[in-house]
């Protein structure tokens, strides 16, 4: 036991065009090394989490009013997303978000923008393709023309572009089949035990995300309301009536 702690967040409120609050103090730990997922329906807050961390909230009109986020044990909250970056800290956004009009692997390269060494370069996205062999297959393919997961795994990909510790990962499992699902999954935990990759992901797919995950956090109006390891949340009668649709 006794992992050390990568990011923590504390207390944090979040208010959108100055009046509506919509984060009400939420706290969470995630361990080096882990997979930490958020949980909760449609509006809980989750993203408004991911995006208070990665510092995503000014276009959306969001500030941080109160607590604080610490990265390994720094305030990070008046860190740019691109200072975040450099210090390992990426975000996979909600929606894929691939430049359609390019091709796969252009859309992976984009991630190693900030980088000037061809050989890393080169050598990261044979990691990448490593990981993803549906990308390798598909590297020349113009973005919008491959299948949605294809899409889902080449916003990872490129994330992975940037040498990240922390890959905040939004709602991965959106709009794709099951069995994509499970794949993407699957590398994701991959990723976290072959690379020692961290993860904290926001879920609806509550079934999934416990399935691949260490440690969950549920979310209601703004606030986490349970915690706890991934297999004793499973197994909790309230989140099975409330969130796995088993009475
Ligand atoms: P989803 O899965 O739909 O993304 P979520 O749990 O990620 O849900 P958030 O997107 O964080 O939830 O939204 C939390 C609340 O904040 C919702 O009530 C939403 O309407 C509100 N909200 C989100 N973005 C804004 C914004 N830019 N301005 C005002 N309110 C917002």
């Amino acid at each position: 036991a006794g992992a050390k702690t990568i990011l923590e967040v504390n207390g944090i409120e979040v208010i959108y065009n100055h009046v509506i609050l919509v984060l009400k103090g939420v706290s969470l730990v995630v361990p080096e090394g882990g997979i930490v997922a958020i949980l909760g329906g449609n509006g809980a807050g989750k993203t408004t989490t991911l995006r208070a961390i990665s510092n995503l909230l000014k276009a959306e009109r969001g500030e941080v009013t109160k607590g604080s986020i610490e990265l390994r044990g720094e305030r990070i909250e008046a860190l740019s997303p691109a200072d975040l970056v450099e210090r390992g800290v990426v975000q996979v956004m909600e929606g894929r978000h691939c430049f359609a009009h390019l091709t796969i692997e252009e859309n992976l390269l984009t991630g190693s923008y900030t980088r000037k060494d061809k050989g890393e370069i080169a050598a990261n996205l044979d990691k990448v393709y490593n990981y993803f062999p549906r990308l390798k297959t598909r590297r020349t393919s113009q973005a919008a023309y491959t299948s949605g997961g294809e899409q889902q795994m080449c916003a990872i990909g490129r994330a992975l572009m940037t040498n990240p510790n922390l890959v905040l990962l939004d709602e991965p499992s959106m709009g794709l089949a099951p069995q994509i699902v499970e794949e993407v999954f699957h590398i994701v935990k991959d990723l976290n035990s072959k690379e020692k990759v961290t993860f904290l992901l926001a879920e609806q797919n509550t079934n999934m995300a416990l399935k691949y995950a260490d440690y969950g956090y549920i979310m209601e109006s703004g606030r986490i309301v349970m915690d706890g390891e991934a297999q004793a949340l499973a197994s909790n009668s309230d989140v099975k009536e409330f969130y796995l649709g088993v009475g």
